[in-house]
Formats: C-alpha cells, sequence, structure tokens
C-alpha cells in the first residue's frame, strides 16, 4: 500500500534527504584516483554518524557496509573493498541514511578524472533520464509515465535499461510501494496523488540492458561488463508538482560544476 505523506513529514524526509546529498557533497570531495572505496565508506560512516543519524544500507538485509559502491560495469549494490580507483573510472556511490524516522536514499556517479568520451556521454543521458521522469511526477499522472520518459530517453541512444532492479517508494522504510521500473507503458501503473514520495534511479547500460547477480547475493554488473550508470534523487509530490527532496548542489559545489537542473523541481517548505 502507497503511504501518502503529509507536510510535517515532508519536512522530515527532506532534512534525511538532504543529509544523503550533504554527505555526497563531502565524497565528491575525496574521491579521485589512488583512494580505496573502503576509505570512502569509513568517511561515509563517520559523517552519517557525527551528525545524528544512521546509516541505512548497514545491516540491511545483511549488507556490511554504509555505501553502495559500485564501479564500471557494476550496476549497483557493490561492496566497498581494498581496490583502488584508478583514473578513466566511473564509480556509482549510493547513499542511505536514517533520520526522524525518515529514510533518505540517494545516488551519483562519479567521473575518475577523464573518461572515455562514450562513458561520458552515458553518465549525461543517464542523468538527463532521471529529470525526464521527476517531470512526469504530476498529480493525476501515473508511475508508467516516469517508467516511459526515462526509458525513451535512454534507448533513443541505444543504452541498455535494466529492467531487473527498479526504483521505490521511500518513507519511513527504504523500500515502500509502490515499485517505480525505468521502462513501461505511459498511462500504466498506479495513479501519481500528492504525498507520494518515491526515489526514482535509472539504472543505465552502455550496451546490453542484461545483467548478471552475483553469488556474494548483492554485486550486480552488465551481462557484457560495459559500464553502467546510476543517478538516484528521492521526489515528492506537493501541490500536484515534483519537488526534490535531495539534491546533487553539494557535488556540484565540490566540483565546481554549474547547472541549474533542479531549479524546475526546487521548492521551500
Ligand atoms: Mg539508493
Ligand atoms: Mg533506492
Amino acid at each position: 500500500m502507497i503511504q501518502l505523506k503529509t507536510i510535517d513529514e515532508l519536512r522530515l524526509m527532506k532534512q534525511s534527504a538532504q543529509l544523503v546529498s550533504k554527505t555526497l557533497g563531502m565524497l565528491a570531495k575525496e574521491i579521485k584516483p589512488g583512494i580505496t572505496t573502503l576509505y570512502l565508506d569509513k568517511l561515509a560512516h563517520d559523517f552519517i554518524k557525527d551528525h545524528g543519524a544512521e546509516p541505512a544500507f548497514l545491516g540491511y538485509g545483511g549488507f556490511p557496509n554504509s555505501l553502495c559502491i559500485s564501479p564500471n560495469e557494476q550496476v549497483v549494490h557493490g561492496f566497498p573493498n581494498n581496490d583502488i580507483i584508478k583514473e578513466g573510472d566511473i564509480l556509482s556511490v549510493d547513499c542511505g541514511v536514517f533520520m526522524n524516522g525518515f529514510v533518505g536514499d540517494h545516488a551519483y556517479t562519479f567521473e575518475i578524472g577523464e573518461v572515455k568520451p562514450e562513458v561520458k556521454k552515458l553518465l549525461k543521458v543517464a542523468k538527463q533520464s532521471l529529470y525526464k521522469g521527476i517531470e512526469q511526477c504530476i498529480r493525476g499522472k501515473r508511475i508508467g509515465d516516469i517508467s516511459n520518459a526515462i526509458q525513451i530517453h535512454c534507448e533513443k541512444e541505444g543504452y541498455g535499461v535494466v529492467r531487473e532492479l527498479v526504483g521505490h517508494g521511500v518513507g519511513r522504510v527504504m523500500h515502500e510501494d509502490p515499485q517505480v521500473p525505468n521502462y513501461g507503458r505511459q498511462g500504466s501503473g498506479k495513479v501519481i496523488k500528492d504525498g507520494l514520495t518515491i526515489a526514482i534511479e535509472p539504472m543505465i547500460n552502455l550496451g546490453t540492458e542484461k545483467v548478471k547477480f552475483h553469488n556474494d547475493g548483492w554485486t550486480v554488473t552488465t551481462l557484457d561488463n560495459q559500464p553502467s550508470a546510476h543517478f538516484e534523487h528521492d521526489v515528492a509530490v506537493i501541490n500536484g508538482k515534483p519537488v526534490l527532496l535531495s539534491t546533487f548542489q553539494y557535488i556540484y559545489d565540490a566540483l565546481g560544476i554549474e547547472t541549474d537542473e533542479e531549479k524546475p523541481f526546487q521548492l521551500d517548505f
């Protein structure tokens, strides 16, 4: 059942989401060639705790870390480890916190130094598709409208849209109803209402949409071992329109990126 939130609940959720945003912004300054993903995990763990929150992934279904870090051909759910990040890699960093009774859950794929032009384009299009999906979060539309917008935007570039993993409702727990697939038909699925809170998270592959689930129970990679991109925002529907609870602005401040991509979805409340 979908748990619609009151405006007071949305205010609390925004705080949780913004703490994830700040965590990713803090990490953005640290992500560079030569460091390990386990080091990033430790930084994030301590940062979240220092802000009076709990890392939501740690212990979730037995997950051993505070971040999911998925380099290159890993799609999502990668474990932080002692592997060293290299120039030209890409790194999906997915972070969750639990604070004031609510979860924040969002993710960004970072470029390590200079990445190949085709990979840079994959990241650009995948992130654009996230906003294409967010644009559809309008009262009276349906979840399938979000899904379809993401799918169309990525498939017209020839990218593989992952089928087996999907976005989701988010709130008092990390995974609430409804599921939010990154593919689907316009006009299908649940109707979008005020107070809906969802994590939209396109997982987009340079090559085939097919993925492989590893027998560690978590790691997911592309079947053809080509790179995969992942971006995730927490979105609420307020007064009939999409409003971002999370922001990439802390990342952009850290990296010196200028964009007004979030502007249409910002609201002070
Ligand atoms: Mg996530
Ligand atoms: Mg998620």
